[in-house]
């Protein structure tokens, strides 16, 4: 179990794999229709360039020109020399960029020090597990994907039905919400009463889901009455996963009895 459908991450830039974008235009679709793979602001989610048999093909005018698209340009040339055996170590994108990017926005790290939360790195590449409940791609970490791969099954055979939400979000997709507020005149403060600091959220590490179930509307405290959550609170941990916020957890931070993250330790041999 488990994909081999990979998004390979880089600090300004995804790169998708062909065949899960959709077009915005005719000529998207033309070039989306034999891309190999898409190089992806993260920031907006703009398609920058598409990798198409006879090359990189620019899908915006000075896509070149943009920031990080030499780091991406390597990072897919890099990606497509032929496999070394054996299993390639996922590591951490640096901070600097994220840092850059907080102090241009005016975020500094007093709200980390206050929640007592560190800054979550991204990981260099990430696995497809499945779709999620509006049938957007879903991002894991690979060991996480595959834990939520048996998780589900696991569930399913006791008769719940387990649906994600969201998985894996970058620090650039946090911070284009704040850009986008910020420019239409609303303070950090007021932003930050709805929406997660950028940088802090468990969800960019790759290790994090939203689970919901069918008929519940998503990311509500009314999930910790439903079967499913009462299932996984008797089995997630045995395939790695625990509860990050709880009642009266020491960060400040709501009640979120959907919001679960595998660590690796408590991983099953499966
Ligand atoms: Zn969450």
């Amino acid at each position: 179990m488990g994909s081999d459908v990979l998004l390979l991450n880089t600090p300004a830039i995804e790169i998708w794999p062909g065949g899960l974008l959709h077009a915005r235009s005719n000529h998207d679709a033309r070039l989306l229709a034999r891309a190999t793979q898409v190089l992806r602001r993260k920031r907006d989610g703009r398609y920058l360039a598409a990798l198409v048999p006879g090359g990189l093909v620019a899908m915006l005018p000075n896509a070149q020109r943009e920031p990080g698209f030499e780091t991406a340009r390597i990072t897919l040339e890099q990606a497509r020399r032929p496999q070394r055996v054996g299993i390639e170590r996922i590591g951490e994108l640096p901070l600097s960029h994220l840092r850059e990017r907080l102090d241009a926005l005016g975020l500094d790290d007093g709200y980390g020090a206050r929640a007592g939360l560190p800054l979550v790195p991204e990981p260099t590449r990430l696995s497809l597990a499945g779709f999620d409940r509006y049938r957007r791609p879903l991002w894991l970490l690979p060991q996480a994907a595959r834990a939520w791969a048996h998780l589900r099954v696991a569930a399913l055979r006791d008769d719940v039905v387990l649906d994600a939400i969201s998985g894996y979000r970058s620090h650039d997709y946090q911070l284009g919400i704040f850009e986008r507020k910020l420019a239409r005149g609303q303070s950090v403060d007021e932003i930050l009463t709805v929406n997660a600091a950028p940088g802090y959220s468990e969800h960019h590490s790759g290790r994090a889901l939203d689970i919901g179930t069918p008929d519940e509307p998503p990311a509500e405290e009314s999930f910790e009455r439903t079967p499913a959550f009462d299932w996984l609170r008797r089995n997630a941990a045995a395939y790695g996963f625990t509860m990050s916020y709880p009642r009266d957890n020491p960060h400040g931070i709501v009640y979120e009895p959907w919001h679960w993250c595998w660590h690796d330790a408590a991983a099953p041999a499966a």
